[in-house]
């Protein structure tokens, strides 16, 4: 059965337009996608690293949950991502923001991912694919953190040419 899934994207290193275009191309082998508009967001963590792209995509698949992360860890390898530091520069993160209404809570997996209402650069790019969105009772859209958001809109767009 087809599950509407929301997959976090953000790149810092290497060519992060490209590789971001990509991730998007390979989600779109495991079901249907929408994008987000593409966003820049300063960094999250240490503060000496480049600024990040960012987006969301949403994805309808039939794909189960640690079969899902199985993809996304797999394209995260496949960008060449290396683990330097905690929260530290990456040439792609891909994280399993929404899997349909489950709550999911295991050694792999947090669903809803724990960053979801406290990321700015995750909420509004979500707005974008579902302005409608909730969680926990929560509409996403009424969340104090987006009256003053850190990001910039680089692309409205098909930025990824899909
Ligand atoms: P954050 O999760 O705070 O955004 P990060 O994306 O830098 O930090 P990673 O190094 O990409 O963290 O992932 C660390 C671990 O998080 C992974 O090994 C994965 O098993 C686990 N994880 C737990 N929940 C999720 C999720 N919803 N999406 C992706 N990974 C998750
Ligand atoms: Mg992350
Ligand atoms: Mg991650």
């Amino acid at each position: 059965m087809s599950i509407v899934t929301y997959i976090g994207l953000g790149s810092n290193l290497g060519d992060s337009l490209q590789i971001m275009a990509e991730a998007v191309h390979k989600l779109a082998a495991l079901g249907a996608v929408k994008t987000s508009k593409l966003y820049q967001s300063p960094p999250m963590g240490p503060q000496d690293q480049p600024n990040y792209l960012n987006a969301v995509v949403q994805l309808t698949t039939d794909l189960a949950p640690l079969a899902l992360l199985d993809e996304l860890q797999r394209f995260e390898q496949e960008s060449g991502r290396v683990r330097l530091r905690h929260w530290g520069e990456r040439t792609l993160d891909l994280d399993l923001l929404i899997y349909g209404q489950e709550q999911i809570q295991n050694e792999r997996l947090t669903v809803p991912h724990a960053g979801v209402m406290e990321r700015d650069f995750v909420l509004i790019p979500l707005l974008d694919l579902d302005a409608g969105l909730q969680l926990k009772g929560q509409l996403l859209k009424d969340l104090p953190i987006l009256e003053h958001p850190a990001l910039d809109v680089l692309a409205t767009g098909n930025w990824a040419k899909i």
